[in-house]
């Protein structure tokens, strides 16, 4: 059977979060996620779409695998983002197109879908960017289950990029979670670094005086890199 995927866009722009910001990426949007973040700015990607949007093309849904790596193989930058939409629900099309695609491979996760992360995905991803997602912006507590997904991501090849998107109505206790979490992860694994983002609404960003002091206080305790970066598409109105 030929492997097909519902994917919504595909398109190049430059990286607007973590600790790659500023670099010229392509970018895969699947369509389909598992989770409804009250906040998500793609929420057209929750469904499936008629079409993929390529540039000026309209593609047919679902695409073929190998017109997909067509596509990817003919396209000028080295970074690949599979992002969402959640794209670990595509995981066996994800590891099929990797073996054929001479990128470097960077998945943009939710942190959740633990049972998709095979061998082949940790062996051959270069960047793993997961979202920890705050009870405060989703009014859910997923934390043991984004625990559990960064114990499935211990034995990575790569390096991971752990993200919290953080809201002026983000408790302290949230944000030294956050940190514990990336804790316990470099104890093991070295190969991870912590942003925190600030939530941008309209173009401006929300973050206290109190959060700061408190990052800051992170950052003096930490010894693996942690990092405050804004989404940069934002605000220089990127896609
Ligand atoms: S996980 Fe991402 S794509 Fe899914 S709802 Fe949340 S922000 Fe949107």
């Amino acid at each position: 059977m030929i492997m097909k995927a519902y994917i919504n866009e595909i398109f190049t722009s430059i990286q607007g979060e973590g600790s790659l910001v500023g670099l010229p990426f392509i970018f895969v949007r699947f369509a389909e996620c598992n989770l409804r973040c009250p906040y998500c700015d793609t929420k057209f990607s929750w469904e499936r779409s008629e079409f993929c949007y390529f540039g000026e093309e309209q593609l047919e849904n679902p695409i073929s695998i190998d017109k997909f790596i067509e596509i990817i193989s003919s396209l000028p930058f080295n970074y690949l983002s599979f992002t969402g939409g959640e794209p670990l629900l595509n995981s066996e099309f994800i590891e099929e197109a990797i073996e054929k695609i001479d990128k470097k491979i960077f998945i943009e996760t939710n942190g959740t879908l633990y049972e998709k992360l095979s061998s082949k995905l940790l062996d051959r991803v270069s960047f793993w960017s997961m979202d920890i997602k705050l009870p405060s912006l989703i009014k859910e507590d997923l934390f043991d289950t984004h625990i559990n997904f960064i114990n499935n991501l211990k034995k990575m090849k790569g390096e991971l990029i752990i993200k919290a998107i953080f809201s002026t109505e983000t408790e302290e206790e949230e944000l030294f979670k956050v940190y514990k979490i990336a804790t316990d992860f470099y104890k093991v694994n070295e190969r991870v670094k912590l942003i925190f983002q600030p939530f941008t609404q309209n173009g401006e960003i929300k973050l206290s005086k109190k959060q700061l002091d408190i990052i800051y206080l992170i950052m003096k305790s930490q010894n693996f890199e942690i990092r405050l970066i804004p989404q940069i598409h934002k605000i220089l109105s990127l896609p």
